[in-house]
């Protein structure tokens, strides 16, 4: 195997406890996928680390102005702008994610900089006339939103290191919040790295503390520490639960996992939905909220779209995640690999085709095909988290709709098809977050509406213009007019 990182020296990382960096014996190993090398640690947080976080954030109100805050913002940007590759290196080591994948991540950071800095500008208060019925008077409500009274908890999954972070951080600073964030211990470093990026930026260092730790020993006091305003999860369904229980008279915004479609009807033009759907289900090593984890294919193109598909599917380059020239890195783990193996295994026992790949080596697992899938089957009715393609085939569209919503997910969707009144129809009965007609589900802009609903959340959104608003408490006041 390709050991470029024979010269790379182990990271030491430290905490950040409002910017000081704080070191302790007990560490978190970091590895990278490919080969399983140790690139970094980070310290396991002891309780009282944590408790000092949060009393530091207590004890500091920011005053930062809206201009203060753009400015901020921006020139975080510009300061990962210019260590873009250094940064999308970072990202791949912790998560063997390919250079590809973590250059495109380091620009949807940047985005996401960018809308909170612009949005940061921006007075949402309404105002509202009172004179409006009979018994109305001459007065007006007004709007104000103001960050909350207490701190935030941030906590998020490994799947995109830096991507999933930002989006609490950056919301959190354009609403002059204080945020403790843990990010997930398998991917921590971007985490760091954008900690001290905003803190060159000129954040007051009180703003924001970042921690990792063994989350049985720390996760329970960031959910339920009596300065803890809202718990802002991102992750799986398991623990997205647990925290819905165990956070009690907390605000909740709970994003998590999926189980995507793209449904391609008899009239989709099929190289533009078998490009969509191998892109949608391998991008990122299928490790994707939205990523596609099932295709529904109407059986009159199946076998169409199936060749189409394989062929995509071949001539992706997966393996070295270090190499330009790679689509497609390792996922997660060995574990998780294992896991993607086993339930194609148990699929193709019990009738499926496989078409492609199910190959493994390590971490790095390949893009897989698998043709004629139940949808009782495991690796459709539960979310798999990696590069798996399971093609279900449908006759009406009434069972498209019905399979499509057969799992207890809810969070974003594709549909191939010109056809206006199939097009209604979808946007109107699939049950999830959002419906992207001819593109991946995963396709959205930093600053939109963005989450799920069912087991993917509760309905609250991300995306930087809905967190400000979860981040914020509305404020009216009202005067003679
Ligand atoms: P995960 O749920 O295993 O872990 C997420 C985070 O929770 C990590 O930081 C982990 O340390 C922490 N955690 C673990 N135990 C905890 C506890 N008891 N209390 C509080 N926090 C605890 O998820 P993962 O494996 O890192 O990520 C994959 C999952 O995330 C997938 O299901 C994926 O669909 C989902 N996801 C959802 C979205 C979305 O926006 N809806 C986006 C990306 C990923």
């Amino acid at each position: 195997m390709n050991t470029l990182l024979s010269d790379t020296p182990i990271r030491r990382e430290s905490l950040r406890i409002a910017g000081e960096k704080v070191g302790r014996d007990e560490v978190i190993e970091v590895a990278y996928p490919y080969t399983g090398e140790v690139v970094a640690t980070v310290p396991k947080a002891t309780l009282e680390d944590v408790r000092r976080a949060y009393r530091i954030a207590r004890d500091y109100q920011p005053t930062l102005t809206r201009f203060d805050r753009y400015k901020i913002l921006m020139r975080a940007g510009e300061i990962i702008a210019s260590r873009l590759d250094e940064i999308s290196r970072v990202i791949t080591l912790e998560s063997g994610l390919c250079r590809k994948d973590s250059l495109y991540e380091v620009g949807r950071a940047s985005d996401v900089l960018l809308f909170a800095a612009n949005q940061a500008l921006v007075d949402d208060g309404q105002v509202f006339s009172c004179d409006l019925t009979h018994h109305g008077k001459s007065r007006k409500v007004y709007t104000l939103r103001e960050p909350l009274l207490g701190t935030i908890t941030a906590i998020t999954p490994f799947n995109h290191p830096l991507n999933q972070v930002i989006h609490k951080v950056a919301p959190s600073v354009a609403t002059n919040n204080r945020m403790v964030l843990k990010p997930s211990e398998k991917t921590p470093l971007s985490a760091y790295v954008l900690a001290d990026i905003l803190y060159e930026a000129d954040l007051p260092p009180q703003m924001l503390s970042v921690i990792t730790g063994d989350p049985r020993e720390i996760a329970d006091t960031m959910l339920t520490h009596e300065d803890v305003d809202l718990v802002t999860f991102t992750g799986g369904v398991a623990i997205g639960k647990y925290i819905a229980g165990k956070a009690a008279y907390k605000r909740q915004v709970l994003e998590l996992g999926g189980n995507d479609p793209i449904i391609v009807m008899e009239d989709a033009d099929l190289e533009e939905a078998a490009t969509l759907a191998a892109s949608g289900s391998y991008k990122n090593s299928g490790q994707r909220c939205t990523a596609i984890k099932r295709m529904l294919v109407h059986t009159s193109v199946a076998d169409e779209f199936v060749e189409r598909l394989v062929a995509k599917t071949e001539a992706l380059k997966y393996g070295d995640p270090m190499d330009p020239a790679t689509d497609m890195g390792t996922v997660i783990d060995e574990a998780a690999a294992i896991q993607f193996e086993q339930v194609v295994n148990e699929a193709i026992a019990a009738g499926a085709q496989l078409r492609y790949g199910n190959i493994r080596r390590g971490a790095l697992y390949s893009p897989t095909v698998l043709d004629h899938v139940d949808p009782q089957m495991s690796v459709v009715k539960h979310e798999t988290f990696g590069p798996v393609s399971p093609v279900v085939r449908f006759d009406t569209i009434e069972d498209a709709i019905r399979i499509a919503n057969g799992t207890a997910y809810g969070l974003s969707s594709s549909v191939c098809t010109n056809r206006l009144d199939y097009i209604t129809r979808f946007i109107r009965e699939l049950k999830v977050g959002s419906v992207n007609i001819r593109e991946v589900p995963g396709y959205r802009l930093e600053l939109t509406p963005f989450g799920g609903i069912k087991d993917s959340g509760l309905g609250y959104k991300e995306g930087v213009l809905e967190a400000m608003k979860s981040f914020t408490n509305t404020k009216t006041y009202s005067l003679p007019w």
